[in-house]
C-alpha cells in the first residue's frame, strides 16, 4: 500500500487536514501505535493507500533530547520507507517561510524526496489574499528548487481544496499502479 506523509509545525492545522480529507470517505482511522503521541502516530486506511500523520517539528516545549529522537525517527521513516510515495508539508498561509519550514524543505530536496506543500487556514484570509499569500510564498523559494512542486491551498473549516489534494494522491496512485 502507498503512503502519503503529512508533516508540519505544531499547530499548523495537520489533524484538521486529515480529518478533512478522510470526511465521508469511510474511511477508518487506527492508531499504530496506541499511545504513544511521539511516534509516527496515526495510518488512515483506505484500500490502496495510507495516510500517515507524522509528528510536528519545532516544538519549542519538547527537550533537546526528546526533539532529536523525534527528528531521527522522522527521518528514518522518510529516508527508508519504500512505501512513502510523497510527503506533504503543511504551511499556514498567512506565514512567510520560516527558518524550519525551509530547513526541512531543502532537506526533502536533497534527498529526493518526492514533495508538495499544503497552504492550511486559507479562510483566515479569505481565499482570492490566500491565493496571492501562497504564491508569493513559493516565489520566495523558487531561487532555493530547480523546479517548483505541486502546492494546494487548503481549508479544513471551510472544506477548501479537499478534492484537489486526494485528485493529486489518486492520480499518483494511477501512475504507480499502471507503471
Ligand atoms: P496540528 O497541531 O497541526 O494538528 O493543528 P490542528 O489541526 O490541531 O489545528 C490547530 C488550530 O488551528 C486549531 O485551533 C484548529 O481549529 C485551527 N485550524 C486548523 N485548520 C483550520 C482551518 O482551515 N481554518 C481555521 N480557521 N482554523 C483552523
Amino acid at each position: 500500500k502507498n503512503e502519503f506523509a503529512f508533516i508540519g509545525r505544531s499547530n499548523v492545522g495537520k489533524s484538521s487536514l486529515i480529518n478533512m480529507l478522510c470526511r465521508h470517505r469511510g474511511l477508518a482511522k487506527t492508531s499504530a501505535t496506541p499511545g504513544k503521541t511521539l511516534m509516527i502516530n496515526h495510518f488512515i486506511i483506505n484500500k490502496e493507500w495510507y495516510l500517515v500523520d507524522l509528528p510536528g517539528y519545532g516544538f519549542a516545549k519538547r527537550s533537546k533530547t526528546v526533539q532529536q529522537k523525534l527528528e531521527q525517527m522522522i527521518a528514518g521513516y522518510i529516508l527508508q520507507r519504500q512505501q512513502l510515495v510523497c510527503t506533504f508539508v503543511l504551511i499556514d498561509v498567512r506565514h512567510d517561510p520560516q527558518l524550519i519550514d525551509r530547513e526541512f524543505i531543502d532537506w526533502l530536496g536533497e534527498s529526493n524526496i518526492p514533495f508538495a506543500i499544503i497552504f492550511t487556514k486559507a479562510d483566515k484570509l479569505g481565499i482570492v489574499k490566500a491565493r496571492a499569500a501562497a504564491s508569493a510564498w513559493m516565489e520566495k523559494m523558487r531561487d532555493r528548487w530547480e523546479e517548483l512542486p505541486p502546492y494546494f491551498i487548503t481549508s479544513s473549516d471551510k472544506a477548501i481544496g479537499r478534492d484537489e489534494v486526494l485528485d493529486y494522491i489518486e492520480s499518483i496512485n494511477n501512475e504507480l499502479a499502471n507503471g
